[in-house]
């Protein structure tokens, strides 16, 4: 997600950012925010760009981490489904379409915010171990879709 460069979002004509919290801030369990997405949370937040962490995870642990990072927050958000985002967007006072969302879920993410209108990221998940059955399920098919993307492409 550092690669992430700001500069280009803004470029976009970006105002807000939506992140994601599991394998895109924090890894999933315990594990702390590394020091490169702090930094970059902090460097984003200085040129205007808002940032609100959106997560499916519970209020408990989405909390803590926003808390500690300073962000406004949604939690038990359901995405892909828009009403997250359409909540997000209200609070922030910046219209979808001029908002990124910023995760590593094809299927919750970058669906949900392609539902929305709003500009997506797809980041590479912090770890690649997952705890979550569910989780391992879906990659498989985000690969398998990703793939079918790269060959309709080329
Ligand atoms: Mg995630």
């Amino acid at each position: 997600m550092e690669d992430l460069e700001p500069e280009s979002l803004i470029k976009k004509g970006i105002k807000g950012v939506i992140v994601d919290l599991d394998n895109t801030i924090a890894p999933r369990g315990e594990g702390a925010v590394p020091s490169g997405i702090r930094e970059w949370i902090k460097r984003i937040q200085s040129l205007g760009i808002d940032v609100v962490l959106i997560s499916n995870s519970p209020s408990s642990r989405t909390q803590k981490y926003a808390q500690e990072l300073g962000l406004a927050w949604i939690a038990n958000a359901l995405k892909p489904l828009p009403m997250a985002f359409i909540r997000a967007s209200k609070k922030m006072n910046i219209p979808l379409k001029s908002l990124a969302v910023v995760g590593d879920q094809v299927f919750t993410d970058v669906l949900g915010g392609n539902i929305c209108g709003a500009f997506t990221v797809l980041v590479s998940p912090l770890s690649k171990k997952t705890d979550f059955f569910t989780t391992k399920f879906v990659r498989v098919f985000e690969r398998f879709i990703l793939r079918k993307f790269k060959k309709g492409g080329g």
